[in-house]
């Protein structure tokens, strides 16, 4: 059994040993699929057949509707775990199909749900942009979209983009959410040349260009301005800090089996690096517990947004720096030699160095900083 998604975590039996299984393999591919034309293309496949595309709608083990946030952070954190390009797209699926239980209307859930559990459909959202971003101009028949995203992570694999940009709706602006169709989408739009990073090449996180794509009123989601709802819009880090403490869970196992292989685990220096590998990553663990309780108990009671709100941004925070620290220990103890292929340490530094880097990391150590300013709060155990 594959660490990470059992425990606590109440998928069917046949489903959780599929999913483990599934993860095992996507694990084993990851060294080929970094340089495979698909991308993680079968892997997706198979996360559907063993039914983790559609884990969290409706019905099924991590319904959006049960307050299951710690299970879903544990599943986020064994896919990453797994590869941290296929946990990224995961995320932005899980991330989607969240924006889409939240706002979209029922006829629209009802399709977008029916086409993941029975064609598998992958779902992603891109909102980062350039100066070249979205815009939405009214036409005849819908809007006609203007414009490029960055980061489109999945870019070649998703077959229901959610998008963002700025819309004039019969007088409303604001920021509006839209589902594009990637199938109707020419292929050439996909800049493949735009992707040539240290590390998640297997994320195939393009540049994509809209220009000239007519969307339909159906395919809008919600109002402008909905997207930046809180606490959804900041809290929802806590689900890629759990892809990334995936990453750095591999590392510290790949660590650990070096050093193991190279009967080096008796020296004290290596001792003290395994110690602190460890319980960095314990801790990382426990502030993602934590989160995914918070999460559920506040959103539900609609009591403690701020509250909600900074103590996601201190996971976030706090779980880039456990990272940080795994890696320079990881480093340190398994020296150039391990840093170099076969050795999937190589691959996992790289993705793990390049898929830490989100946004406004500064701003949001100042914005938690300005919660416990402006409330005299502190985070108890009552939970
Ligand atoms: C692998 C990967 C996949 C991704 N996939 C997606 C996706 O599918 N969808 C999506 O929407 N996005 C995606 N993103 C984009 C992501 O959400 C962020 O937008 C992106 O990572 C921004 O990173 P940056 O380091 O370039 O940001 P920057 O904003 O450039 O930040 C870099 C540094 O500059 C500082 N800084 C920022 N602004 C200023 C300023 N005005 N003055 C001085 N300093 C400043 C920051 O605090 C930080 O220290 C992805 C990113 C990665 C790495």
């Amino acid at each position: 059994m594959m660490p990470g998604i059992t425990e606590d975590l109440p998928i069917k039996k046949t489903s959780e040993a599929s999913i483990n299984l599934v993860l095992k393999k996507i694990a084993e591919r990851a060294a080929v699929t970094e340089h495979h034309p698909n991308g993680p293309a079968e892997e997706f496949k198979w996360l559907h057949e063993c039914g983790a595309l559609s884990i969290v709608l409706p019905g099924h083990p991590l319904d959006f509707n049960l307050p299951k946030t710690p299970q879903l952070l544990r599943l986020l954190k064994a896919v990453g775990k797994a590869n941290l390009s296929v946990g990224r797209i995961f995320e932005g699926h899980v991330n989607t199909l969240y924006l889409i239980h939240l706002y979209a209307e029922a006829e629209q859930r009802e399709r977008w749900y029916r086409e993941v559990e029975e064609k598998g459909h992958l779902f992603g959202v891109w909102n980062t942009q350039a100066a070249d971003g979205i815009s939405l101009r009214a036409d005849a028949s819908g809007f006609r979209i203007n414009g490029s995203k960055t980061f489109c992570s999945g870019a070649e694999i998703v077959n229901r983009a959610l998008i963002s940009g700025d819309i004039d709706r019969d007088g409303e602006k604001g920021w509006q959410l839209l589902i594009v169709n990637m199938e109707d989408l020419p292929q050439e739009r996909i800049d493949r040349k735009s992707w040539k990073p240290l590390g998640m090449k297997a994320s195939g996180s393009y540049k994509v260009d809209f220009s000239d794509y007519l969307i339909s009123e159906k395919d809008l989601v919600a109002r402008p301005g909905t997207y930046l709802t809180q606490p959804y819009f900041n809290a929802g880090a806590i689900r890629f800090a759990a892809v990334h403490l995936g990453g750095a869970e591999a590392i510290a196992q790949h660590t650990l089996s070096y050093l193991r292989e190279l009967k080096r685990t008796e020296d004290p220096f290596q001792q003290m690096r395994i110690y602190n590998i460890m319980s960095e990553l314990t801790t990382g663990q426990l502030w993602l517990n934590r989160a995914g309780k918070y999460y559920d108990k506040w959103v539900a009671a609609g009591s403690h947004d701020q509250a909600l709100i900074a103590f996601a941004n201190m996971t976030r925070t706090v779980i880039e720096e456990i990272c940080l620290k795994i890696m320079d220990e990881s480093n340190r103890c398994v020296g150039a030699r391990g840093l170099m292929e076969p050795f999937e340490l190589e691959r996992l530094h790289r993705d793990l160095t390049f898929y830490l880097r989100q946004p406004a990391p500064d701003a949001t150590r100042l914005k938690a900083a300005e919660f416990f300013i402006q409330h005299d709060f502190t985070f108890d155990d009552d939970i």
